[in-house]
């Protein structure tokens, strides 16, 4: 997933205000990711360690205090990682939560190793009542689950860039191609499924533009940010991005979230709800 997020807490509590998705206390497995990554998701649950993507923009090894070159060595299990999640979907259960979980935070749900961990979450969070999002570079191969998403309950979600290859070879020398993410994309939405796209990082805005307009007529949500710690978070006029979008989207009349990093260049009286439902 887009790892353009500050905080990332793995054994976090905190309450969201999102009605029947609020995280239980004690629970640490399904849990209400904390900070500017609480934008993507009120509950969230992370089955690896590593990714395969090697995302040059990646920052979760920072973040977990992990070596880059073992991150981006790939995916490992997280030890005891499926029976922690059965037993917090029980509570959740226990506690009439059937809010959706986002996979991932510190990897990616389809990343290119072995995601057969990917299919088990699924499973158990379908059989104790919850949904599920996952938000991923890895493209078709995210078909393999599409027979376990519900239209009624859950939602599938790329990020994307850029529609070059060279550029994305560039950026996500190990993510699916993009052409093969909005396959993905538009699969998931010819059976009915909930899709997004996340426009973060943005690290150029015109080929984040371009994306909305190649892809908004089977995407229902777009969710914008913009790029942190590199140069062109200094050199681009992010006011100027804010308000392209905006006036784009509204002239496709596709739904978008505005991330908190744009927020403060909305037109007066913008409406930009954190929570929209992501399910039909
Ligand atoms: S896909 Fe993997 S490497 Fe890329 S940003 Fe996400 S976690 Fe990091």
């Amino acid at each position: 997933m887009n790892r353009q997020i500050a905080i990332i807490e793995l054994d976090a509590d905190d309450q969201v205000d999102d009605g029947a998705a609020h995280a239980i206390t004690g629970c640490t497995t399904i849990y209400a990711p904390a900070g500017q990554a609480g934008e993507y998701a009120p509950l969230a649950t992370n089955p690896y360690r590593g990714c395969g993507h090697g995302c040059a923009y990646c920052y979760v090894p920072k973040v977990l205090r992990m070596p880059r070159a073992e991150f981006d060595a790939g995916a490992v299990d997280r030890p005891g990682y499926l029976q922690k999640l059965r037993n917090d979907a029980k509570r959740y259960k226990a506690a009439g939560n059937r809010g959706q979980v986002m996979l991932s935070f510190t990897s990616d749900p389809y990343h290119p190793g072995d995601t057969s961990a990917t299919r088990s979450t699924l499973e158990v969070l379908r059989d104790h009542g919850l949904g599920f999002c996952t938000l991923s570079k890895g493209g078709t191969r995210a078909l393999r689950d599409l027979d376990l998403f519900r239209p009624e309950r859950d939602a599938y979600a790329a990020t994307l860039t850029s529609l070059d290859d060279a550029f994305s070879l560039k950026w996500e020398r190990g993510a699916a191609l993009p052409a093969d993410r909005i396959e993905a994309l538009r699969r998931f939405h010819d059976a009915g499924i909930f899709t997004w796209v996340s426009l973060e990082p943005t690290i150029d805005v015109e080929a984040s533009l371009a994306i909305v307009r190649a892809t908004h007529e089977f995407v229902d949500l777009f969710k914008i940010g913009r790029v942190n710690y590199l140069p062109m978070t200094r050199t681009t006029d992010w006011q100027s991005y804010t308000h392209r979008m905006i006036e784009q989207c509204q002239r496709l009349g596709v739904a978008t979230y505005i991330k908190q990093d744009l927020q403060a260049y909305l037109p007066e009286g913008y409406v930009n709800p954190l929570r929209v439902p992501q399910h039909h």
